[in-house]
């Protein structure tokens, strides 16, 4: 069943040429206890190796049952040492880290055999050598003999043809070395056993055959055998493999040994891993705080549409010119230059809306856009003329994304009721009466005082002197009752009013006399109500005198029907207050707007308060809906806060990625160290690659050893890095809630820890794959010479 036939190997060491076997034929018996025998250096052990596929030889050929070797692949070879042949060294060559159970099984775990009978078979071998109540024993917990006794128990558990013992009891007294031999020569009944030993009495009392060697020849054989005594059978070998999974415990294992190093090692390799988590972390945070401070506070900013408005699109596409000037000698050339830039660019991006056109869908309720609004406001370019009883002009300024003192109040009663909560009074039930509208917690802004009157504007100043001297650090808080304001009592003044006709018309507000008759004869406006914003809303505005629509159509129908107006309109290229036509300065438009005449269908602002954070987009897709339906008049409108916060998001980006960016590099700093320690894990367990090759394990088998090694390194520094970023960003949030009242700041998103914990295994793995393939390319034989 094996021939070895005249087999040559010579190791070549510089110029010298050793001989290890010199034309060494010999044919075993299936079933036999061959002794070979022969001084320190006579090739025993080469001998062994090669009958055990170990080692190859250079010439010659070993024949397995029936079949030559020559053609043999190296997965041949290792399904041969793992199916059919069973190693026991003088040095026992037990795997420290595995119990004496996992050792025996190991060889099982390579064939693919299920786990409950790699087991039973396991414990059967160890019952069959009288260990079986060791099984779940360390190594280094047994005497030699007994650790002899395990290595026995391993190569028998497979089952194999062939027994190959390498000096089985060199190491044992003679009492336990009879113990072995005596378990060899029971398992030589119906096994091949072919032992090298030193000692010739233990040869002779045991085995059946004894072969001499010297200098890597036969020079005796004391029971030859001639081939064809026996039938040979061809048998197709079974491919050997190692799942992941025994891999991975193999591994696991190891690390275990070595627990402090394995922590260190895990530790420097989350750094890298806590960084970019921690970034990753904190931009989350702020986005999410950015996104609900935009939601909470900012979703009441309207969408503003002006008549009138800059493209800031076609702006941002505006650029110089950079043709190249091709001018000749002796000319003049012009040149694109910087001043006249900005002149082209705001002409050539204005665009006028048609809000007329707009207004009219807004009031057909195009695509359901009441639905997302709070209310919708049309202001009409139509100047208040508000009088207190001194006849004195309220502040009627309106400052950009701030409201002036007065403003018109939202036009759906269910929703104005629901926004705002009476203190004192009621809500306007006609245009002549007005509402002072507090903020939720009805206080008053100082300005707002100063802009009705209450407080004296001239002296505003000798009341902020003190802030200014530092001598007061805030101004005193003043105190008014509900009743203190309602009933004030104001006069409204139409537009138009202010002009009469004697030969052209002129403005009458330098007369005071006038002036104040003009007053004393205009509209009683009245303070029925002070209200605050309701608990309940958050998009409700505040801090202003509110008025209702139908004050200002009143307005705009008295001014309509005056002398003035009609005489304006009647004649739209005569200016009236000249009597000459319209220049450009001096246009239509203007006038119109001196006189408060409007058409109160074409507004010249729409002011859209969306219902909440998405009804805001939804109302934004609706515009590009219309304007795709009508595109020859598209409607441009400017969302202020959307472009603010898409402008920070931007910013919060940009850092991000450089942060992670100047992060990562910690992390190629520890996949170096992880390559290198995993490096020095492959010499520390070269004895241990020798051991898994002589069972029948495959290069790739071993490299998967040392990959799952680093695939839970990079596993634990990943798992470790996001528990220590979780921990971290408890005193982070606790530190920054403290000082800025802001919760949750920092937050890991789940699928970056997740993505993270992946990289640190895939970068880890990368770094180790070097040494890995180092060790799958490493001798087995001088794997296991190794001590
Ligand atoms: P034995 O087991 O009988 O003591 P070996 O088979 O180990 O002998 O070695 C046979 C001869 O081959 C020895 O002279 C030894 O020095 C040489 N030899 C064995 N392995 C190597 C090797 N890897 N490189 C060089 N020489 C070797
Ligand atoms: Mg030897």
């Amino acid at each position: 069943m094996l021939e070895i036939k005249n087999i040559k190997k010579a190791y070549v060491v510089g110029d010298f040429h050793q001989n290890a076997l010199d034309d060494v034929s010999i044919n075993f018996r299936s079933k036999e206890f061959v002794s070979i025998l022969g001084p320190s250096g006579s090739g025993k052990t080469t001998l062994l190796n090669i009958i055990g596929g170990l080692d190859r030889y250079d010439s010659g050929d070993v024949i397995i049952n029936n079949v030559s070797t020559k053609k043999y692949k190296d997965s041949d070879f290792d399904s041969y040492r793992n199916h059919k042949v069973g190693f026991v060294f003088q040095s026992y060559n037990l795997i420290g880290h595995q119990t004496v159970l996992a050792n025996v099984c190991l060889a099982l775990t390579l064939s693919g055999i299920p786990k409950k009978e790699r087991v039973k078979k396991a414990i059967k071998a160890l019952e069959s050598v009288g260990l079986k109540e060791h099984r779940n024993k360390l190594p280094n917990q047994l005497s030699g003999g007994q650790m002899q006794r395990v290595a026995i128990a391993r190569a028998l558990v497979n089952n194999p043809d062939i027994i190959l013992a390498d000096e089985p009891t060199g190491a044992l007294d003679s009492n336990t070395s009879k113990q072995i031999m005596d378990i060899l020569s029971n398992i030589a009944k119906d096994k091949l056993v072919i032992m090298v030993t030193h000692n010739p009495e233990l040869a002779s009392t045991y085995s059946t055959r004894i072969i001499n060697l010297k200098d890597g020849k036969i020079i005796s054989d004391t029971n030859p055998y001639s081939k064809d005594d026996e039938k040979l059978k061809k048998e197709k070998t079974k491919k050997t493999g190692m799942s992941l999974f025994t891999a991975l415990s193999l591994s696991l294992n190891n690390l275990m040994t070595k627990k402090g190093r394995t922590f260190l090692t895990a530790f420097a390799g989350s750094i890298g891993i806590i960084g970019i988590a921690l970034i990753l972390s904190l931009s989350n945070g702020v986005r999410k705080y950015i996104d609900k401070t935009e939601r909470e506070t900012l979703s009441n900013y309207p969408i503003t549409l002006e008549s009138i408005t800059y493209d800031m699109g076609s702006m941002a596409s505006f650029g110089p010119t950079k043709e190249d000037i091709d001018c000749k000698d002796n000319t003049i050339c012009t040149k694109d230059d910087i001043t006249i830039n900005p002149a082209i660019m705001a002409l050539s991006s204005e665009t006028k809306n048609n809000l007329k056109k707009f207004k009219k869908a807004i009031d057909d309720n195009y695509n359901n856009i009441n639905d997302y609004t709070t209310d919708i406001g049309y202001s009409y370019n139509v100047e208040l003329n508000i009088y207190d009883s001194n006849y004195k002009k309220l502040n009627d300024n309106n400052y950009p994304m701030q409201m002036g003192l007065f403003e018109e109040l939202i036009n759906n009663k269910e929703l104005l009721d629901s926004s705002y909560e009476i203190l004192e009074g009621h809500m306007p039930t006609n245009k002549f009466e007005l509402v002072l509208v507090l903020d939720k917690d009805s206080n008053i802004p100082y300005s707002m005082l100063y802009n009705m009157n209450i407080l004296d504007n001239s002296k505003l100043y000798d009341d902020i002197k003190p802030i200014k001297d530092k001598t007061k650090s805030k101004l005193d808080t003043l105190e008014y009752n509900y009743t203190d304001f309602i009933g004030l009592k104001y006069k409204l003044v139409l537009n138009t009013s202010f002009y009469e006709k004697n030969e052209t018309w002129s403005n009458i507000k330098t007369n005071k006399d006038k002036l104040n008759k003009l007053i004393d004869n205009g509209v009683d406006l009245k303070i029925v109500g002070v209200v605050k914003v309701a608990d309940t809303t958050s998009s409700a505005s505040s801090n202003y005198i509110g008025y209702t629509h139908d004050l200002i159509k009143y307005i705009i129908d008295r001014n309509n029907e005056s002398e003035i107006a009609k005489e304006q309109l009647s004649n739209l290229d005569i200016n009236v207050f000249t009597g000459y036509a319209f220049d450009d300065n001096y246009n239509l438009d203007v006038v119109k707007r001196m006189l408060g005449i409007a058409n109160i269908d074409e507004p010249t602002s729409i002011i859209i308060y969306p219902k909440n954070y998405e009804a805001k987009d939804r109302i934004k897709d609706i515009i590009n809906d219309y304007n795709n339906e009508y595109s020859e008049d598209k409607i441009v409108y400017t969302d202020y806060v959307g472009i603010l916060m898409s402008g920070i998001t931007n910013i919060i980006n940009v850092i991000t990625y450089i942060l992670v960016a100047f992060v990562a590099i910690s992390l190629i700093v520890s996949s170096i160290m992880i390559s290198i320690i995993t490096y020095i894990s492959v010499l520390e367990r070269t004895k241990e690659i020798g051991i898994l090759r002589a069972i029948g394990a495959s290069r790739k088998d071993v490299s998967r050893v040392f990959n799952a090694e680093t695939i839970i390194e990079g596993f634990v520094a990943g798992v470790l890095g996001i528990l220590v970023t979780l921990l971290l960003c408890i005193p982070i949030n606790k530190i920054v809630y403290n000082l800025f009242n802001v919760t949750n700041i920092a937050k890991l998103p789940l699928m970056g820890g997740i993505a993270l914990i992946i990289i640190s295994v895939i970068l880890t793995l990368i770094a180790g794959l070097i040494p890995a393939k180092m060790a799958s390319k490493k001798d087995p034989v001088e794997a296991l010479r190794t001590e």
